[in-house]
């Protein structure tokens, strides 16, 4: 950020009174500019024993694959924001939704939070954002043309849990990817 919102002066780094972490701060019109993880919310499309994915045509990732996901707006819920990207991505509807996977990506500032739920029909296609969408079963899964680590984990769970029938809400975190020694 360089420049405050609120008035357009240039803004300067500082931690304020009574914080203990860095800000963007406006000497200018005194403004604090608060910046807070960005929630990502998303489906896991299940019509009988297959899942929905999509294949992005928008980086990043374009033409991998993905669970329908996406920014939270303001002004709705979670899970209105997973039936919401479902809709725009895949142009599927859904229901019977669960919350399954919240995903903590601390060093991208993120939180991605995936629901299981049940396509109402086979009635989908790509949305503007979406160059594919199909049903996969679980042995033509692209593993290793997945978007998104927390979809690879998500879509991990979400099997190793239907051989058990037990889809218990899973918490986890994703850590940075380590760089390759030299
Ligand atoms: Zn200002």
């Amino acid at each position: 950020m360089n420049f405050c919102s609120q008035c357009g002066k240039p803004v300067t780094q500082r931690i304020p009174e009574g914080d203990a972490r860095l800000r963007h701060v406006c000497e200018h019109c005194q403004t604090i500019h608060y910046q807070n993880p960005n929630i990502v919310a998303g489906t896991v499309p299940v019509w009988g024993e297959q899942v929905l994915l999509c294949r992005r045509a928008i980086e990043p990732r374009l033409g991998y694959w993905t669970l329908p996901a996406g920014f939270m707006e303001n002004g709705e819920t979670v899970e209105q924001a997973a039936v919401r990207e479902t809709l725009e991505e895949a142009c599927a509807r859904v229901r019977d939704l669960n919350i399954y996977t919240l995903i903590d990506v601390p060093h991208i500032s993120q939180v991605h939070i995936f629901y299981r739920a049940e396509l109402i029909d086979l009635d989908f296609q790509p949305g503007i954002e979406s160059l594919e969408v199909q049903l996969f079963d679980e042995a033509d899964i692209p593993w290793s043309e997945l978007a998104f680590r927390t979809v690879g984990r998500t879509l991990e769970c979400f099997f190793a849990d239907r051989r058990q029938q037990v889809f218990p809400v899973r918490s986890e975190s994703v850590p940075p990817l380590t760089q390759p020694a030299k």
